[in-house]
């Protein structure tokens, strides 16, 4: 729980991807972001960062450099016990099960999520869907995006993309398949950002 007036600090997974992008739409969003590249970032001036993102990219890639800077297990505690918001390889990252491949991953998203679902790079595309965060269709930027193909009881669906969830919500858990950093709409950072002000889990 942040104190009323206290900018949230927020984390972002800074391995490989667009974790920039992320800690700019934060700021915007207001919070404090903060990068995290080993198990010490988790911590900033003796006090636990407030929430967590994982931003878009590789997350083959990602998942190697967690294992190797001994991040995997010191990130999934942290997630597990603080607001977490996954974009596209974040969001494979934090699923239940990963398919097409099959590869390891945090586990704490009650999905199934199958990697390179659309096609090729080439195949990347903007769309606009409906949602149901107030204030009409939201732009959603695809790039090699994961297909949501399952859910589970507890998991919010908050907009879709052909019929599958693009965007969910479990608890103080969010994950997109899209990348809402690289659109100039902020509904979904405020989103989060609410979720890590409530301090809820
Ligand atoms: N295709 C990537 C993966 O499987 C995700 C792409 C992205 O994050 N934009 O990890």
């Amino acid at each position: 729980m942040t104190k009323e007036g206290e900018l949230p600090r927020i984390g972002v997974l800074a391995l490989q991807g667009d974790y920039a992008a992320h800690a700019a739409a934060l700021r915007e969003a207001g919070a404090q972001p903060s990068l995290v590249k080993t198990p010490d970032d988790l911590r900033r001036d003796g006090q636990s960062l407030d929430g967590m993102v994982l931003p878009g990219g590789e997350s083959t890639t990602m998942l190697k450099f967690l294992e190797s800077h001994g991040l995997f297990e010191a990130l999934g505690a942290f997630c597990r016990t603080r607001p977490t918001f996954g974009t596209c390889a974040g969001a494979i990252l934090l699923a239940r099960e990963v398919r097409h491949p099959a590869q390891r991953s945090l586990g704490l998203l009650d999905a199934v999520v199958e990697r390179n679902a659309y096609g090729r790079q080439i195949d990347s595309a903007i769309l606009h869907a409906e949602t149901t965060l107030d204030g009409g269709p939201l732009e959603m930027v695809f790039i090699r995006a994961p297909r949501i193909v399952e859910v589970g009881p507890n998991v919010e669906t908050l907009a879709l993309r052909e019929g599958s969830p693009a965007l969910v919500r479990q608890g103080a858990l969010l994950a997109a398949t899209f990348h809402p950093e690289l659109s100039s709409d902020r509904r979904v950072h405020r989103l989060f950002v609410d979720l890590v002000k409530s301090g809820r889990t």
